[in-house]
């Protein structure tokens, strides 16, 4: 997951990295008032959104006083920065900046390690200046069992170029920003820039955060970053059940066990679709190995209730969960729907193979499921069901 630069500053703050956070607003009116409580001097706009290069996009501006701040902020909110469009705005004090540097920890998979990437030359893109003037870019490999201590963030401020007049109040900021990498378990913490101000104070004018969300459970408190708002509707349905789900363009709903399977399934159901006229699927869904006749109507309840849909492929290849176990989901899945005022109203396409497939076919045609056929192989089911989504 990815955070907004003002949750990557309250994240920073959090572990006593020198940043300043502002106030977060959604309005011009809000932004004036912000501006305001933040002492009526000049501030700096700055647009939310989970993309880089907001500045050169002119999604930060400064603002001189609590006039200007509303003004900025309504040429600010509803800008579309590469496909972001700007909701919300933080506003802080304008620092007074004489220097910026790069600054970042990230993981180094292919080296199964740690990486700092530094650099003298910061505000701009780092990816530029690695390519035009790759010797101003250092790149440190941290080892996980020592870490980052005062010595070796002094190493990586020297490495990086940083001045020496700035390496004593650099180093401290650097083991502070290794703390909210290793404790927030973070994949990237990224400050661009980090500055030098006119005083000596070194601070993170601006900050990248990732987050491990395979480390959630450590996180309670991460869920709150959440941006409700950005996911789509459904997916965010999806995710409140703990489904694996996806929301794509097409016509065609996937219900399938197993990421490799489905994501099969949606090749073929496009492969199939080119047939009539370009049908393609709805979505990713996996209902996992041994997937009960909740998760089923779960998943089922998702896809129905997306607009979009017009057939429903639900395929299944018998394993640890076999096909009977499946067939009866799917029939307790169509009652458990009817229960809750939800039947299923969409043409449904089954393919089960594999693992007492015969059994689970049995189960289903004395079900007799209205709307439900069955067709034996993938193929030949994801051509019926792009066919049904064509009609
Ligand atoms: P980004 O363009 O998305 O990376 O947004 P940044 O937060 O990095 O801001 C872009 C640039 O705006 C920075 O590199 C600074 O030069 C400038 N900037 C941002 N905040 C301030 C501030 O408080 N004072 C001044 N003078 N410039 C700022
Ligand atoms: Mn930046």
């Amino acid at each position: 997951m990815d955070l907004m630069e003002y949750q990557a500053k309250t994240v920073f703050a959090k572990h006593g990295v020198g940043t300043t956070v502002g106030e977060v607003v959604h309005t011009p009116e809000e932004a004036r008032a912000a501006a305001e409580k933040l002492g009526g001097g000049t501030v700096v706009v700055k647009a939310q959104v989970l993309t880089g290069g907001r500045g050169k996009a002119g999604g930060v501006k400064l603002a001189a006083n609590p006039d200007e701040a509303e003004e900025r902020a309504r040429e600010i909110l509803g800008l579309d920065i590469k496909g972001h469009i700007v909701k919300t705005l933080n506003i802080v004090p304008a620092a007074a900046i004489a220097e910026e540097y790069y600054f970042s920890f990230l993981i180094d998979r292919a080296n199964r390690n740690y990486l700092c990437i530094a650099s003298a030359a910061g505000g701009m893109e780092i990816e530029e200046v690695a390519h035009t003037n790759p010797d101003a870019v250092a790149k440190i490999s941290i080892d996980p069992a020592t870490g980052v201590d005062e010595a070796k963030a002094r190493e990586i401020a020297t490495a990086a170029g940083y001045p020496a007049d700035i390496i004593d109040a650099v180093a401290p900021e650097i083991v502070k920003l290794y703390g909210v990498f290793l404790a927030e378990d973070a994949t990237l913490v990224e400050v661009n820039p980090l500055v030098k101000l006119k005083d000596g104070r070194v601070e993170a004018l601006d900050g990248k955060v990732s987050l491990d969300e395979n480390a959630d459970f450590r996180h309670p408190e991460h869920a709150a970053f959440a941006d409700s708002s950005a996911a789509d509707p459904l997916e965010a349905a999806a995710k409140a059940k703990g489904l694996n789900y996806v929301k794509l363009d097409g016509s065609v709903g996937i219900i399938g066990n197993g990421a490799g399977l489905v994501m099969s399934t949606l090749d073929v159901v496009a492969y199939a679709g080119e047939e009539f006229g370009g049908v393609k699927p709805a979505n990713f869904l996996d209902i996992g190995g041994g997937a009960s006749a909740e998760v089923m109507a779960n998943g089922l309840e998702i896809i129905i209730s997306d607009a979009q849909v017009k057939s429903v492929f639900v395929n299944v290849f018998g394993g640890i969960t076999a096909c009977d176990a499946v067939a009866n989901g799917i029939v307790q899945a169509f009652e458990l729907l009817a229960a809750r005022g939800e039947a299923v109203s969409k043409p449904l396409v089954v393919r089960l193979d594999g693992n007492n497939a015969e059994e689970g076919r049995r189960i289903l045609d004395e079900a007799g499921l209205a709307g439900l056929e069955r067709v034996d192989t993938m193929d030949g089911a994801a051509k019926r069901a792009a066919e049904l989504a064509a009609k």
